[in-house]
C-alpha cells in the first residue's frame, strides 16, 4: 500500500485510451467497473475533443460479480463490433477486472469477428499510463504488420535517387503535452531539410495508415515515452532506422537535424541555422543577463526534463541545480543528465518528496507538470509547465509547439514570463519600503491584484509550518535573533529563501541554537568558498 494523494500517471488502460482516442477505426473494450468511465471526460474536458472517445465499458457492479461477468464481456463486445463497426478491435481490462481474471481479450477472440481483436495486458498494479500507452501502440502496429515481416536477412530496398526521404512520426497521442503542434512543427522542419512525412502514429492515424509504416525510410521516435517499443520492434523486424533525437531547443533541434541527415544521407547543413527562432538573439539580448544563474529546478517526465536541463544550461544561461521525474521506466537518462549537470537526480512519484526537494533547494523558477504548479505556489516560487500531467490551459487554442525553432520561442516566452522582470527587481533590492513595489508584492505584470507573492523565503517557512514538512525538525530547535531577521530581509527576496537554508544549515553543523548577524555572516564566508 502506499498512501497517495496526487498522482502524476493514471493507471495503464487510460494509456491505452489515449491510443486508441488518437486513432480512427480501432475500438477499445474495457472491462470495467460502473464509475470507470469518468476517463472520458479527460478527453472531452481537458483536451476539448468534440466526440466521445472509442470505448466501450463493460460497467459491471458490484451485483454482477456473483453471476456470469464474462457474459457480461461477449454482449459488449458484440454491441460494441455492431454499433462503431471499427476495422480493429482492442481488448482490454481496468485495475478491478484485472482482479476478477475473466480473459475477456481470450473471450473476444474466441467470437469469430471479422476483423483483427488484439487483447492487451495491462498490469495495473505495477506499470502505469505511459507503459500502457507504450504498449498498446506496440501490440497494434505488432499486430497489424506481423504478417508482413519479412524473412530474417531481407533488407529494405535503397531508396530510388529521384524520391524524396521520407519518415514516420511515432509517439504523439491525445493528452500528450503539446503533441498537436509539435506534429506540424516537426513536419515543417523535416520539410526544411527535403524530407516528406510518410505516416504520423498514432495520433490522428488509421489502421490502414499503421500498414504503411514500413514503407517509410526511418521512423522518428517524437515521445519516446509512448513509442520507444515501437520503434526498436520496426527496426528490429524492418530495418527501419529511428531518429532518437527529441528536437526540444535549439541544441536538440540542430542535432535532430544532423542526425536525419545522417540516417536519411542528405544534406542539412543550410537549414541549420534557426532563422525562424528569435530565442537565440532574446537570450543574448542585454535583457536577459539578468537571468544568468537563476537556479532552477527541474521535474518532468523524461523526454522534457532532459530537454529542459540542456536548454536551461545552455541556452538560457540558468543554472540547473535538481532534476527529476516521475517515470520509472526513463530513469536512467535522467540519472546521466543529472550527472552532467553535477545535481542529485529525483525519481519518485510522491509529489512530497519532490517538494521536500523543491524546499531544501529553494530554487528561483521551477519547471514542472501541473503538481510542481501547485509545489512551486504554496513555496512561493516561480514556475512554468513543460510536462504533462497538465490541465486544461496546457491544451491551448492558439499555436503553442515545444519542438523546433518555433517550439524554442514559445517556451522562451513561458519560461521567463513568471520571473520578475530585470528592473523590477532591481528596485525592489534597492527601495523595499515602497507601498507598492515592496518583498512581497506580486510581479506587477502578473496583476497587481492576483494575490500577494510569497516569497522563496515565504517558501521556506511555509514549509517549515507544514506539518508533513522533513524541514520541521531541524529548523524548529533553531531561532533567529530580531537583529539577524532585519539583516536577512537585505538579501534580495529572490535569493533570500536559499540564504536561509544554507545559514539553518551552517548554523545547525556548528551547533549554533540563536542565529545573530554574525552567524549570518560567517554562513555567507562558509559557503562563499
Ligand atoms: S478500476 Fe482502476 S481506474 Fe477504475 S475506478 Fe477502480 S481503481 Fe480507478
Amino acid at each position: 500500500m502506499q498512501l497517495t494523494l496526487w498522482s502524476y500517471e493514471g493507471p495503464p488502460h487510460i494509456g491505452a485510451m489515449r491510443v486508441v482516442a488518437s486513432m480512427d477505426g480501432v475500438h477499445l473494450v474495457l472491462h470495467a467497473p460502473q464509475g470507470d468511465t469518468y476517463a472520458d471526460l479527460l478527453f472531452t474536458m481537458i483536451e476539448r475533443r468534440g466526440t466521445r472517445p472509442p470505448v466501450t465499458y463493460t460497467t459491471f457492479q458490484a451485483r454482477e460479480l456473483g453471476g456470469d461477468t464474462a457474459e457480461l464481456v461477449k454482449t459488449s463486445v458484440g454491441e460494441a463490433f455492431e454499433r462503431f463497426k471499427p476495422r480493429v478491435l482492442l481488448v482490454g481490462e481496468a485495475c478491478t477486472a484485472e482482479l476478477i481474471q475473466d480473459q475477456p481479450g481470450a473471450l473476444a477472440r474466441g467470437m469469430g469477428l471479422p476483423v483483427p481483436v488484439l487483447s492487451l495486458e495491462l498490469p495495473a498494479y505495477a506499470r502505469k499510463e505511459c507503459w500502457g500507452a507504450n504498449e498498446t501502440f506496440y501490440q497494434l502496429v505488432r499486430g497489424l504488420l506481423k504478417p508482413r515481416v519479412p524473412e530474417a536477412g531481407r533488407h529494405p530496398e535503397p531508396r530510388p535517387a529521384d524520391r524524396r526521404p521520407r519518415a514516420n512520426l511515432l509517439g504523439p497521442t491525445t493528452l500528450g503535452f503539446r503533441c498537436r503542434d509539435d506534429v506540424e512543427e516537426v513536419t515543417r522542419l523535416l520539410a526544411s531539410v527535403g524530407v516528406d512525412v510518410h505516416v504520423v502514429a498514432p495520433l490522428g492515424a488509421t489502421p490502414e495508415d499503421l500498414l504503411r509504416i514500413p514503407e517509410a525510410d526511418f521512423n522518428v521516435c517524437l515521445y519516446p515515452e509512448t513509442a520507444d517499443q515501437t520503434c526498436l520492434w520496426l527496426e528490429r523486424m524492418f530495418g527501419q532506422p529511428t531518429v532518437k533525437t527529441v528536437p526540444i531547443g535549439i541544441g536538440a533541434t540542430r542535432d535532430f537535424l544532423d542526425e536525419v541527415g545522417r540516417i536519411a544521407g542528405i544534406e542539412v547543413a543550410d537549414a541549420k541555422s534557426p532563422i525562424s527562432s528569435r530565442m537565440p538573439w532574446y537570450s543574448r539580448s542585454v535583457d536577459s543577463t539578468y537571468l544568468t544563474g537563476k537556479r532552477v529546478f527541474i521535474f518532468a517526465d523524461a523526454t522534457h526534463a532532459v530537454a529542459a536541463a540542456r536548454m536551461c544550461a545552455e541556452e538560457l544561461g540558468f543554472t540547473v541545480v535538481g532534476i527529476g521525474t516521475y517515470a520509472r521506466e526513463f530513469a536512467r537518462d535522467v540519472r546521466e543528465c543529472a550527472k552532467r549537470y553535477g545535481v542529485e537526480p529525483l525519481i519518485t512519484d510522491d509529489y512530497l518528496e519532490v517538494e521536500k526537494r523543491a524546499a531544501e533547494l529553494q530554487p528561483e523558477l521551477m519547471l514542472g507538470t501541473q503538481m510542481e504548479r501547485h509545489i512551486a505556489k504554496r513555496l512561493g516560487i516561480p514556475c512554468a509547465v513543460i510536462s504533462a500531467p497538465v490541465h486544461v490551459q496546457d491544451f491551448p487554442a492558439r499555436y503553442a509547439p515545444q519542438m523546433g525553432f518555433e517550439g524554442a520561442n514559445v517556451i522562451f516566452d513561458t519560461w521567463v514570463h513568471p520571473l520578475m522582470m530585470g528592473l523590477e527587481e532591481h528596485l525592489i533590492t534597492m527601495f523595499r519600503e515602497d507601498f507598492e513595489f515592496h518583498d512581497a508584492a506580486t510581479p506587477s505584470h502578473l496583476g497587481s491584484r492576483v494575490g500577494t507573492r510569497r516569497p522563496a523565503e515565504a517558501g521556506s517557512q511555509a514549509a517549515v509550518e507544514s506539518a508533513d514538512s522533513p524541514m520541521q525538525a531541524d529548523a524548529s530547535t533553531i531561532t533567529w535573533a530580531a537583529e539577524a531577521e532585519q539583516e536577512l530581509k537585505k538579501i534580495p527576496f529572490f535569493v533570500r529563501g536559499k540564504a536561509r537554508r544554507n545559514t539553518e544549515r551552517f548554523a545547525e553543523e556548528q551547533g549554533i541554537q540563536t542565529i545573530t548577524v554574525e552567524t549570518l555572516y560567517d554562513a555567507k564566508a562558509h559557503f562563499g568558498r
